[in-house]
């Protein structure tokens, strides 16, 4: 897969290519990326990209000019275009592993007061937001998408890390993990995970990540169609808890 990053602030991204997993994936060229400046498509004599807010109001606008000439130096057939933006449905798990699927996407990263509507318009296949709040840049959301897609990304990350039991992979957060000390500060590992006994401890796991979802996320209970084994682990937790 190929990510391309459209920004006014390449240089942001240059600790993301040692990081961990990306770091591993551009290596093993299960990844690969690149960063534009778009101001390298300014065609003012002093590589102005933005320009007052037609009608008035606060803040610059980046101008279409520039984003649209960077846009077509790197799109392809195969290419979608996503505008980072709080305007943008809010990102979840099921949308980044759409965006994995995808052979080349182009994240274009608005600042100031974001980018001219036209682009929005005419350019772009889909608005991403991380968030109903605003950031000062898409740069700090982009990253957040590279990092979630790559790891989705086949031979990113081992078995052993994988993200199918993850939170948000199928409606539910995950249980509660442990690691050694089994004591520390008289705090006690929970038994059955030290039992070796591995249906039990499949069992255990399935009620915490139920019984997590279901004290943190409730609306993600609600949203989830539950089996008969679920429905009655639930009925377990909320007698419990009553
Ligand atoms: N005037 C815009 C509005 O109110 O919708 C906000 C512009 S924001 C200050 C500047 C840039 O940050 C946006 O163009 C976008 O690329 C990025 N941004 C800010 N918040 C974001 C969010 N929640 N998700 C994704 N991108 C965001």
């Amino acid at each position: 897969m190929k990510i391309t990053v459209l920004t006014l602030f390449p240089e942001f991204f240059q600790g993301l290519y040692q990081y961990s997993i990306i770091g591993r994936a551009l290596e093993n060229k299960i990844l690969e990326m690149e960063c534009i400046n778009i101001r390298d498509f300014s065609k003012n004599k002093h590589k102005k990209v933005d320009d007052y807010s037609f009608g008035g109001g606060p803040g610059m606008v980046i101008q279409a000019q520039p984003i649209y000439d960077a846009i077509l130096s790197v799109k392809k057939s195969n290419s979608k275009v996503y505008y980072l933006s709080p305007q943008g449905k809010v990102l979840t798990q099921k949308k980044l592993l759409d965006l994995a699927t995808e052979e080349h996407i182009i994240l274009l990263n608005g600042h100031y007061e974001g980018i001219d509507e036209r682009i929005v318009e005419h350019c772009v296949d889909e608005e991403i937001s991380i968030g109903d709040y605003v950031l000062s840049g898409g740069e700090i959301p982009t990253m957040v998408l590279i990092d979630g897609i790559t790891r989705l990304l086949p031979g990113a990350i081992s078995t052993a890390d994988s993200y199918l039991e993850e939170s948000h992979m199928e409606n539910l957060l995950d249980h509660p993990h442990y690691t050694r000390p089994r004591v520390f500060n008289d705090w006690e590992v929970p038994e059955v995970l030290l039992s070796g006994n591995h249906k039990e401890i499949d069992q255990f796991r399935k009620l915490e990540s139920l019984k997590n979802t279901w004290k943190k996320r409730p609306d993600l209970i609600e949203k989830k169609e539950l089996t008969q084994e679920e429905l009655t682990l639930l009925e377990i937790i909320k007698n419990k808890e009553n």
